[in-house]
Parts: C-alpha cells; structure tokens; sequence
C-alpha cells in the first residue's frame, strides 16, 4: 500500500507514520517528492491495515500498490529518478555516456580508453575485471589488478567507474573501487548477488537477463531498492530471440514502456544489443530518440585485439562519431548530451 501524506505533513507525522507501518508488520520505504511524500508499505496485508494507516494524522489517502513491482513502479513515485554516482549522472533530464573496453586489459590499454572516451564526451568509463564468460576457457578479467587500474583511470580522469560484480562474495571489493556495480545479464535473476549489491551504498546498473520479461526485470531491481539501495538503473542489453543476423534483438521500445511504469532510468546498451560494431551508431542514435537516459558502449583502443567482445567495440574514431550523431538527434527530441 501506498500512504499518502498531506502536502504540509512534517517530519513528525512521516516519522510517526512508518512507525505505524512497522507495527503493522510492513516494512517502510519513505520517498520524498517535490510535492509531497509517501511511504510504501510493503509486506502481507492484514485486515483493516488500510483503515488503520488512513487514520494516521498528516495522511491524505491509503492506496493499493497494484504493480508486483513497488518501490519501483511510477504509482510510488510519480517523479523520475536521477542517479548520480560521481561524473555520472542518468535520468530526470540527464543522459548519461558509459564508455569502455569490455574487459580491462592492462594499465595502458584503460587509461588511453578512459582519457579517448572523455574527450569524446563520456561521463563514466566502464570495463570487466571481473568477467562472466561463456566458457571457462576464455579471458576471466584481471579481477582485483582490473579494480586497481579501473580507479588509476577514475583518478587520472575524473570519469567514475562502472564495473561488473559476479559474485556476492566479492560485492565489498568490488565496491571498494567502483562507483557503479554493474549487475550482468547473466546474474539477473542471481537474488542473493541483488539483495548484496543492494545493501551498498554505491548505484547500481541491472541488466536485463537475455530471457527476462520486463516485469521480470523490475522485480529484480526491486530486491536492490528493497534491501535499502535507491540507486538503480534499469538496462536494455538485448534479449535471445529466433534471430541470428545480431547477437541480440534489441528492443528500443523498453524506453517508452519502462518511463510509463517505473520512475527508475533507463540505459540502452547497443553494442551487446546488436554484437556488431557497425550496427552500434544507428542504434544508440535510435536510443537517444526514444527516450533513453543512458548508453552503455564498448570502445576499445584497438578491437581486433580486444580480448573480449571486440567485434562489438567502437575504436575512438568510431565512438566521437557516435556521440556527434547522437547529440545531434538529443537536440532534435530535446534531451541534452
Ligand atoms: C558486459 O557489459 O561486458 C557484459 C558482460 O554484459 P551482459 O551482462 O549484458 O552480457
Ligand atoms: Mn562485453
């Protein structure tokens, strides 16, 4: 359920308000607006919890949650979400640029990424240490050396650091360097990963699972927001479909559909979308034009040697190109880049 405080409702009446909830046997989610607050009260309903919170002073209106999904879903929060980890910030009229190798390759290879994608106009630089390959045979990530060389860039830069976690055992290293967790597709659905990540204090990037339904995908994030973390960005990477002529089928419609339901941003990732280098500007430019608040892409110094994924990557020539043509059509829906 949702309660609805007055608009004048101070910090008493809230604080007395989740105290109410709690009772009850909720757990409580207070989420300030511009024009009002409103504690989601989350949990099994008993009988008459409804009429028990209307009853609370400073309380306008005690309304269903009809979304699976709550603390994600617009009916919570009717104001976007904007999250801001460093350099980076996605959403409420902020697009974001992530940019940067698949993989973090050497000291060399990502602090000429980091200052290439900068000075095209990145706001964060992305690369894996920690990898979730495949096969077990292919390159696994430089793991805690990638997170060293990751925050060498951040330092020598100033872009934050977006960065995979694989595994909740590693959540408190690799928060240690990373200014966003990067969830990987494949660990969508990984809830004990999500409930880690979710009780940090650094944002989160969840992406999509390649078979996830959207709703899927939202109930994911919210075992994030629900472990106490309100930083999460919701990311488009593609899903399985019966396809072959791309890696991925990406689905630009998750823009429009997502901002009507949930409050959370949206990152558009073309390069696993697509899987091939050619087919990234075109659809990050076609991001740009539904909506997106953001856009994760591969860009590596050489990507015929890349040891991850190069045949998905931008080199820099390719990646300034991509950002001139997306801030041309920013311009033309009104959105700045
Ligand atoms: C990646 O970002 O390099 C990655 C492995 O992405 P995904 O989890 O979407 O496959
Ligand atoms: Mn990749």
């Amino acid at each position: 359920m949702i309660v609805v405080m007055e608009k004048d409702a101070n910090d008493e009446q809230i604080a007395h308000m989740v105290q109410r909830v709690e009772e009850l046997g909720l757990k409580s989610h207070v989420i300030r607006g511009a024009e009002r607050t409103v504690i989601a009260a989350i949990g099994e309903k008993r009988e008459h919890t409804r009429e028990a919170l209307e009853a609370g002073s400073g309380v306008e209106n005690v309304l269903p949650i009809l979304a699976p999904y709550k603390v994600a879903s617009r009916e919570v929060k009717p104001e976007a979400t904007q999250v801001v980890a460093g350099s980076l910030k996605v959403g409420a009229g902020e697009l974001g640029v992530i940019a940067g190798p698949c993989s973090v390759e050497s000291e060399e290879q990502i602090l000429s990424a980091a200052h290439a994608v900068k000075q095209a106009g990145a706001t964060a630089i992305r690369g894996g240490a920690f990898k979730p390959r495949t096969s077990p045979y292919s390159f696994q990530g430089l793991k805690q050396q990638g997170l060293e060389l990751l925050a060498a860039a951040r330092d020598e830069t100033g872009l934050a650091v977006v960065t995979e976690v694989v595994a909740s055992e590693d959540v408190g290293l690799v928060a240690k360097y990373a200014d966003v967790l990067q969830i990987g597709a494949r660990n969508m659905q990984n809830y004990r990963l999500l409930e880690a990540v979710g009780n940090t204090d650094r944002a989160v990037l969840l992406k999509r699972g390649p078979s996830a339904t959207i709703e899927e995908l939202l109930l994911a994030a919210e075992y994030i927001l629900n472990a106490g973390n309100p930083n999460v960005m919701l990311c488009e990477r593609g899903v399985r479909t019966f396809e072959t002529h791309t890696r991925f089928t990406l689905p630009l419609a998750t823009v429009p559909y997502l901002r009507r339901i949930t409050h959370l941003p949206i990152v558009i990732d073309p390069s696993h979308g697509t899987g091939h280098a050619y087919l990234v500007p075109d659809m990050a430019a076609a991001a740009v034009a539904v909506g997106t608040d953001g856009l994760i892409i591969e860009v590596h110094p050489d990507p015929e040697k890349a040891l991850s994924d190069g045949y998905q990557s931008l080199n820099y020539q390719q990646f300034e190109d991509t950002m001139q043509k997306c801030r041309r059509i920013a311009q033309a829906v009104g959105a700045s880049l």
